[in-house]
């Protein structure tokens, strides 16, 4: 997760185990346009559709666990009509689709799945330094379901929630923007995926381009400090803060409420 960024400095930072693994959440963002009433969600998390050993190879210990944490807000599958995925790595679209009686189907049946059509293209073509990161399953039954709303760079999908591609982690990456005209909030996709990552030069070795990151970076986490965005992570446990800059140095303040 930390590239080129020697251990010394990163585990004062974050503990890693006796496997040289830090702990991560994937977080996914449930966005309600109280006009329309349309709800709309960002990421589908790991899913249910990984081997015990893909589980075991990348730690994922717990089971999924975004349907019931919908239900507790009140939202049904059926309710979703907007899917966002900021790329189609298995962490963020694994629970785009599932098994239902042997077959893939859509796990949010009416929802339209918006992504990058740069990134489509990639996932569906995967080369040998990519391949481990997309699971064909996770988006190609989606287009043959008439699910798929390809985008190309910067789109508003609902009322003041636009999403941008930020180039860096892939090339088609995209980060999301809400704004009720008063506050902003930034969900970062994985050019920033914690707030470990908010030093310029601490790049994942994930990412695929990594000056277009370091880019992204000095550009967008500059804009979040100085207008005072909401920033939601992709990986972090505070789910919700707030840069600021002091000394020349990127801080993270959570916000809770
Ligand atoms: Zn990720």
């Amino acid at each position: 997760m930390f590239g080129i960024v020697p251990k010394p400095l990163w585990e004062r930072q974050i503990a890693a185990d006796a496997l040289n693994r830090v702990a991560m959440d994937m977080n996914c963002l449930l966005i309600r346009d109280t006009a329309s009433g349309r709800v709309a969600l960002v990421e589908t998390g790991a899913g249910s559709k990984l081997t015990e050993k893909q589980k075991r190879n990348f730690g994922i210990d717990d089971p999924p666990a975004l349907l019931a944490q919908l239900a507790t807000r009140g939202v049904r599958p059926e309710d979703v009509s907007l899917v966002v995925n900021t790329h189609l790595h298995f962490d963020h679209a694994g629970g785009n689709t599932h098994l239902a009686g042997g077959a893939l189907v859509a796990t949010f049946p009416r929802a339209s799945y918006v992504f990058q059509r740069t990134e489509w293209q990639d996932a569906s073509a995967p080369n040998e330094r990519t391949r481990g990161s997309y699971l064909h399953d996770d988006y190609a039954p989606l287009e043959a379901a008439g699910r798929l709303e390809l985008v190309d760079g910067e789109v508003e999908l609902l009322p003041g929630l636009r999403v941008e591609r930020v180039q860096g982690h892939t090339r088609g990456t995209q980060v999301v923007r809400v704004t009720d005209g008063r506050a902003t909030l930034l969900f970062t996709s994985d050019f920033l995926p914690d707030r470990h990552h908010l030093p310029l030069a601490w790049a994942s070795a994930l990412d695929l381009y990594p000056l277009d990151v370091l880019a992204a970076k000095k550009l967008l986490i500059a804009r979040a400090a100085e207008e005072g965005w909401l920033v939601a992570f992709t990986h972090d446990r505070p789910r919700f803060g707030r840069i600021t800059l002091a000394d020349g140095r990127y801080a993270f303040a959570e916000v809770t409420e």
